[in-house]
């Protein structure tokens, strides 16, 4: 039987009461959101915290609006209120198709969208799509907030730049003109996580690009994106060809390893075949034809 060992256990009752919690317990104290990735690592003793801090009462903390030119996600929003909401949906169809493949509906009733970004697991699927989307995060400390790019926000596997006294409150998603955006994965079996994914937001000006995101998860992308790709289709005309070259550089420029998910050479042929998909279906969006 895996039981984890002895924890303290606080429940927070507002943002300022999480943050001077983690405070008062230091770096050994841990944030406890959904706990469907903190509890079985505690488990398996691989997260020993000596306090836990329960953040699910934190209602000012869970919501899905727009504000300022932005979507606005809560970080204790969970993965089915997101699939749920047709706010966000309607504004970027590419969090709804990576929400409907993740785990199933037991861990997305109960996991949140904040912990699975401070999870930070190198095949997290929202990692990939915010990094499509080029969204912000807001984390809290004791004296106030900052921001930080998506792209930032990880250091490395299981590693953000979260610091111990600090809460992710909010991803902030800016709203732009002549936008579309989907979301390709390959996985096992229903459910599972990913071999390999791609989320792509494309933005056009006529047939031109003006600007495109292309986020990978599972296939080593530095900060989950592909930032080369990204940049040879700004400019580019909105075309097939566009879209396969900038598979074959998304490919090129990521470092998927082998594993029991499958073969290296695989992952890179998925992370070219997707990101290609995923910008097509964002283009198909954007131009308003069709899911
Ligand atoms: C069976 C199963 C299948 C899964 N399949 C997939 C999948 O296909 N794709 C995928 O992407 N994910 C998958 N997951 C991961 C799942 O999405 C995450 O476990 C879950 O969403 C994490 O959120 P949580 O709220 O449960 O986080 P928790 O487990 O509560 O927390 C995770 C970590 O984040 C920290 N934390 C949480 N919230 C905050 C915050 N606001 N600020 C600072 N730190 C915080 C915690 O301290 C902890 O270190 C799967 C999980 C399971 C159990």
């Amino acid at each position: 039987m895996q039981v984890p060992a002895q924890v303290e256990y606080e429940r927070a009752t507002s943002v300022a009461h999480a943050l001077a919690l983690l405070t008062r317990y230091g770096p050994e104290a841990r944030i406890l959101a959904g706990g469907h990735s903190l509890i079985p690592m505690m488990k398996l003793r691989l997260a020993q915290p000596e306090t836990l801090i329960d953040i699910n009462g934190l209602a000012e903390l869970s919501y899905i609006r727009v504000a300022d030119g932005e979507l606005q996600i809560g970080a204790l929003t969970r993965h089915a209120e997101l699939l749920d909401s047709a706010l966000a949906g309607e504004h970027f169809a590419i969090l709804h198709d990576a929400e409907r493949v993740i785990a199933d509906p037991v861990v997305r009733n109960w996991g949140t969208i904040g912990g699975s970004l401070c999870q930070a697991d190198p095949s997290e699927d929202l990692s990939a799509t915010f990094a499509a989307l080029k969204a912000i995060m807001v984390i809290c400390h004791p004296d106030g907030s900052r921001t930080v790019s998506a792209r930032d926000f990880h250091t490395g596997p299981y590693e953000t730049v979260v610091a111990p006294a600090e809460l992710l409150t909010e991803i902030r998603i800016p709203i732009r003109a002549g936008g579309g955006s989907a979301y390709k994965k390959v996985g096992r079996r229903v459910g599972d996580w990913p071999v390999g994914a791609a989320g792509a937001a494309v933005w056009l000006a006529g047939d031109t690009i003006s600007d495109a995101g292309i986020g990978l998860t599972a296939v080593g992308a530095q900060h989950f994106a592909a930032t080369e790709a990204e940049e040879f289709l700004r400019g580019a005309p909105a075309s097939e060809e566009s879209f396969a070259r900038a598979g074959e550089i998304a490919a090129v420029h990521c470092r998927p390893s082998s594993d029991q998910r499958g073969p290296a050479d695989y992952k890179r042929h998925l992370a070219s075949e997707l990101t290609t998909r995923a910008l097509r279906r964002a283009l198909r969006r954007a131009r308003g034809e069709g899911a």
